[in-house]
Formats: structure tokens, C-alpha cells, sequence
């Protein structure tokens, strides 16, 4: 096994602590990268608190990760030493079942391995990106453009996958209203996404407090939810609503915000059930649905459609022994728009 330093929360509480994981050696097609930075998704935060479900602590989260491959196996084929590459939320799959023949490893039926916090086919338990290096199977390694700098290539790896895969699956682009719900991480990268797919879009945020942020980021429209008239005044507008939000919303009130046709996007990932009545679907043959992260060759397109549309997300880049505080203003919504932890400050106090 191959010893690296990691940032691990050993409850639901925290805090992070400095500590030392295992990797395994590497299997013919694995590659080792050392890790450069990692993104800080809400995610990790819902993951670590146990809001989706039993942890097994201590936990390194992170499936925003960006680095260089030191080291590879001895039958890869797709990278090679000193190559830009990113990791996201997954690190493998069965690769046979119908969806991973379709390229969407996500919905793998035989359940894709997560970054962390799975179990891999070797019977590991998985620790992510919050640490120096990580040994992933070559497939689950996409290539970083020589135009993305590694630590805006970060959270492209989850919050930019997330958000593109919808927009491109319900077709944005020129002549579609799109509607992205809470300004954070993934709803920043829904913005500038659905703007450089020629799409008209607007923010619906909790207040106007970033509005003239959301306008820079390519917003064309920008309304506060927290105002009753913003769901009278957009009554039936949008193709597409994409939903970051992390809690829970009333569903309805947004669903009534769809045209015909149109389609309610949950990317957000509440732990409470949300509720909908028929009757919001039923009225303009509403859809309400859900979409998560996407395959690896979408993940590729995506990263190489930020390079030639030069997207990247706005970041604040922090030390390893800031997570804490980071986390808790993910929690606040004083996000603007990802935190990315410079992996070079893992060893400092
Ligand atoms: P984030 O940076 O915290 O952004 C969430 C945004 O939602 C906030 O900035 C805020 O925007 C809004 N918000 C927060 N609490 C709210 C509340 N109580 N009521 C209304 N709006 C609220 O989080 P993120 O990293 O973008 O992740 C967002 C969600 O997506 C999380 O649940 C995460 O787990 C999930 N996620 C899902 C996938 C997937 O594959 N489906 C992938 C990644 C993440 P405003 O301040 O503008 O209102
Ligand atoms: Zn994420």
C-alpha cells in the first residue's frame, strides 16, 4: 500500500484532521496522481454529516480533483506521465451493464464506485480527494485542457459535469428560457454553461444580494425568491429550471414557473423529501426530474467545451487547514463561487 497524507473528518461533526491513508498499489491499468486541488462541493458536506445515509469515519471527502500523474500501470494505454488530469465523483464501474455500453457510468445498474466513501472491487473503502495522491483506473481519468489551469479545472470535475449534463440533455441553447435556482458552486456553472449555449437565462436566487455578480456571470434576468412577485411575474415562463439548491423548496411554486412542456431539473440534493402535487405537472404537461453528475466521455466533452468557450469557475483558492471555515460558509451560502484547497498546504498546521 502507498502511505499519503490526507484531511479526514472522524465524525458528523468535524473537525478536519491531518492524517495518513492507504492506496493501493497500482493494478495494471491504475495511474497515480498526485493531487494538485480539490473542490469543495456541498456534497461533501451532505456526504460527511450523514445526510444521505450511514458513514463509515474517518472520511476524506473530495471528488473535485485536479493534479498530474506521477506513476502508471503497466497496461495504460490513455495517459501517461506528467499528464494534466481530473477526477470526478466516480472511480469506477462494473462496465457492462447497459447504461456503462451507453457511456453513462453514473448510472451504472450495478452501482458505480464513488470517490469516496465506497466500496471499491478490491474491497477498499474509498477516501477522496482532500489528500496529496490517489491511484484511480485509468477509464475514470479525464484529460485537463492545456487552456484550464488545474485549479479552475477543479471544480469543473463536479459542479461543471452536473450542470452540463442537464443543460445538454434537455437541450439548451439559442431560443430556450432557462431558469438556474440558487447562485452556489453548481448554480454559477449552470449560468455560465446555459449563457455559452446561447440560452436565455435566469437567476432565481434567495435574494438580490449577488444579482450583479449573476448578470457578470452571463445571467440575462435575475429575481429574488424571497419576493412573492417573482412567482407572478414569471408564471409559465421557462423551458428548463435547473434546481441547485441543497435544501428543501416548495417544488410547486417552481413547477408553476415551467411553459409546456417544460422541465423542473433537481441537481440539488436535499436529505428531505420534497413534495409535489399531480396537479403542477398535470396543468402544462410539466416533467419533474432529477440528474446526476454525467458519464466520463460527457465529462471530457464538457472540460474541452469550457477550454474553447474559455469557462472556468470563479474561485477562491484556500489552505488545507481552512476546510472548516470553508465548509461552514458553503453552509451560509458566503460561497462565491467554490472553495479549492491548494493541495501543496496539506501539511501545514
Ligand atoms: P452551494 O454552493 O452551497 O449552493 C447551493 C445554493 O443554494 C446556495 O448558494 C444558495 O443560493 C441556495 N440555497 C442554499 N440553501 C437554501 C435554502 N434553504 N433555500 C433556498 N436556497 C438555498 O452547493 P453546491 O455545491 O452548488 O451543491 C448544491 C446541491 O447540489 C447540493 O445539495 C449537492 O449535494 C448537490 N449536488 C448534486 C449533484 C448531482 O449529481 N445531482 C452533484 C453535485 C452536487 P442563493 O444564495 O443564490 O439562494
Ligand atoms: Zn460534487
Amino acid at each position: 500500500m502507498i502511505q499519503v497524507n490526507a484531511r479526514a473528518v472522524y465524525d458528523s461533526e468535524g473537525p478536519f484532521k491531518l492524517t495518513t491513508i492507504e492506496r493501493r498499489e497500482l493494478e495494471q491499468k491504475d495511474v497515480l496522481i498526485e493531487i494538485k486541488y480539490a473542490g469543495i462541493c456541498h456534497s461533501d458536506i451532505h456526504s460527511a454529516r450523514g445526510d444521505w445515509g450511514a458513514v463509515q469515519y474517518p472520511l476524506v471527502p473530495g471528488h473535485e480533483i485536479a493534479g498530474i500523474i506521477t506513476q502508471i500501470g503497466t497496461e495504460v494505454t490513455k495517459h501517461a506521465v506528467g499528464d494534466r488530469v481530473g477526477v470526478g465523483c466516480m472511480v469506477d464501474s462494473c462496465g457492462d451493464c447497459v447504461n456503462c455500453n451507453k457511456g453513462v457510468e453514473q448510472y451504472c445498474l450495478n452501482g458505480m464506485t464513488g470517490t469516496y466513501g465506497a466500496m471499491d472491487r478490491y474491497g477498499h473503502y474509498t477516501q477522496g480527494g482532500y489528500s496529496t495522491h490517489i491511484v484511480v483506473t485509468e477509464d475514470f481519468v479525464v484529460k485537463i485542457p492545456d487552456r484550464l489551469e488545474l485549479d479552475v479545472a477543479a471544480p469543473l470535475l463536479c459542479a461543471g459535469i452536473t450542470t452540463y449534463s442537464p443543460l445538454r440533455h434537455w437541450g439548451a441553447g439559442p431560443g430556450k428560457k432557462i431558469a438556474v435556482v440558487g447562485l452556489g458552486g453548481l448554480g454559477h456553472m449552470g449560468v455560465k454553461l446555459a449563457h455559452a449555449m446561447g440560452a436565455e437565462v435566469t437567476v432565481l436566487s434567495q435574494t438580490l444580494k449577488k444579482k450583479e455578480d449573476g448578470l457578470q456571470l452571463g445571467a440575462d434576468n435575475y429575481y429574488a425568491t424571497s419576493d412573492p412577485e417573482t412567482f407572478k411575474t414569471l408564471a409559465g415562463t421557462f423551458d428548463l429550471i435547473i434546481n441547485t439548491v441543497s435544501a428543501e423548496i416548495d417544488v410547486n411554486a417552481y413547477l408553476s414557473l415551467l411553459a409546456l412542456d417544460g422541465t423542473l431539473v433537481n441537481v440539488g440534493a436535499p436529505a428531505e423529501p420534497l413534495s409535489v402535487h399531480v396537479m403542477s405537472l398535470i396543468g402544462h404537461r410539466r416533467s419533474f426530474a432529477g440528474s446526476m453528475i454525467g458519464g466520463i466521455r460527457e465529462t471530457q466533452e464538457m472540460l474541452d467545451f469550457c477550454a474553447e468557450h474559455n469557462i472556468a469557475p470563479e474561485i477562491e483558492v484556500i489552505k488545507a487547514n481552512q476546510i472548516d471555515e470553508a465548509w461552514v460558509r458553503v453552509l451560509a451560502s458566503d460561497v462565491r463561487y467554490r472553495f479549492v484547497i491548494d493541495i501543496s498546504t496539506m501539511e501545514n498546521e
